[in-house]
């Protein structure tokens, strides 16, 4: 197994950065180093921009208009972008449905689709959660009824992240009560501009807007919305997991964070502790560790070797570092990371006041925020039990 870099994997992260250096705009940057709160126009922004180079899709195969990158050189383009400050890609429409699209979908679909999910044009949204099915997604509701060259869908999702941005959502529906659960689910693509679609908020402990609840009140889809067969969609929802699961892990975000801990220990004194370095640097050897096991990962899919289904463990792991960072960052800010008033933050009562500092911005917001990691994206809980299953048999 070989860890290190070839000079060519070295020249493609010089190209990546330079690029981003050039195009990543500084105020979008900003916010990130500071966890500033990103608009829509932020995200979508920069989504364009990565668009138009070609690299929104970064995942992508070129026959898809992809730029058909080694694992290896998207793991740099990940890790450049993170470091330098750029938004995480919202991964709805390029990293999980777009999969699903190029290896279920018809070649029809494909044509529709995939164009305006690689500019960044079109915003997806993820329809799987229902009150009472999240864990167990295979108990979903949400009906979706034949009639003619349409079904007609009626129930709720629930916890729809960034679903009041949504143009078009994909969706497990329920088509069969027939046989197990898992064999009466379809995937199914939705408009969201249909009639009887309602997005509803729901507020977060951090107040802010990010989930949603979504009612559909008969809603006509297109028959040729469906992906795939009728009553497979399990089989679809299950590869997409595992592009979510991987996405999660997000190791080069907690090597940006990790600096910024150091940056807000140092400011304000918790740096000459010993016992607070000990605990920065346990975070940082266990963010090294996740970096192996990713690299591991990578370079057995470049050897052809066939790699371990981690995607449950790489979810496991990076999301316990999210929420340690955060933790860390707390304790170090002090009394600096008390106020929890949103319009307070905005107004830059904790950081961007002048004579302040910056990297103390908004502490509590991120704390709260990075609450949802164990949870989203299928439960830690959950993961431990399919990684019993399925790494240790
Ligand atoms: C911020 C946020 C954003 C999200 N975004 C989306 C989105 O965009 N689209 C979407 O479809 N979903 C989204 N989700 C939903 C997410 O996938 C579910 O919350 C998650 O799968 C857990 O389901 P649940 O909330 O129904 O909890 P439950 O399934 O009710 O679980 C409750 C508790 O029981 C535990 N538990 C359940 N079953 C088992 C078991 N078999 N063994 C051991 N422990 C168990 C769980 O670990 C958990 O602690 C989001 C969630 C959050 C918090």
């Amino acid at each position: 197994m070989d860890l290190s870099f070839t000079p060519e994997e070295q020249k493609f992260r010089e190209e990546v950065r330079a690029w981003v250096k050039e195009n990543l705009p500084q105020e979008i940057s900003h916010k990130v180093h500071n966890a500033l709160e990103l608009t829509r126009d932020d995200l979508q922004g920069w989504a364009r921009i990565l668009g138009k180079k070609g690299w929104l899709g970064y995942g992508w195969p070129k026959e898809f208009g992809g730029p058909g990158w080694t694992a290896i050189q998207r793991h740099l383009f990940e890790e450049e972008t993170a470091l330098a400050g750029a938004p995480r890609i919202i991964p709805f429409g390029p990293v999980m449905v777009a999969p699903v699209i190029m290896a279920f979908g018809n070649a029809e679909q494909q044509k529709r689709f995939l164009p305006g999910i690689a500019s960044g044009e079109v915003w997806w949204s993820q329809g799987y959660s229902e009150p009472g099915s999240g864990s167990d997604l295979a108990s979903v509701k949400t009906k979706a009824e034949r009639k003619g060259d349409k079904y007609i869908v009626n129930g709720q999702k629930t916890w729809t992240t960034l679903g009041q941005y949504g143009d078009w959502m994909f969706n497990l529906v329920r088509t069969s009560n027939e046989g197990k659960p898992q064999t009466g689910i379809s995937f199914l693509l939705l408009d969201m501009k249909s009639p009887g679609v309602t997005v509803r908020p729901i507020k977060l402990l951090d107040g802010g807007h990010e989930v949603n609840e979504v009612f559909f009140d008969n809603v006509e889809v297109p028959a040729e919305n469906l992906i795939g067969e009728e009553n497979k969609g399990w089989t679809y929802a299950k590869h997409l997991l595992s592009h979510e699961r991987t996405n999660i892990a997000d190791v080069n975000r907690a090597k940006r964070e990790l600096e910024r801990l150091k940056r807000i220990a140092k400011s304000e004194g918790l740096y000459d502790d010993q016992r607070f370095r000990d605990e920065i640097a346990r975070l940082e050897v266990d963010i090294v560790a996740l970096e192996m096991m990713v690299l591991r990962v990578l370079s057995a899919a470049t050897s052809g070797k066939n790699s371990l289904d981690v995607a449950g463990l790489l979810k496991i792991r990076g999301s316990e570092i999210q929420q340690r960072y955060s933790e860390l960052m707390m304790l170090a800010g002090g009394p600096y990371s008390l106020p929890l008033i949103r319009e307070a933050m905005e107004a830059g009562w904790q950081g961007n006041f002048p004579g302040g500092n910056p990297a103390l911005a908004p502490l509590t917001s991120t704390f709260f925020n990075m609450r949802k990691t164990t949870i989203y994206g299928g439960s830690n809980e959950v993961q431990r039990n399919i990684v019993a299953q399925t790494v240790l048999g």
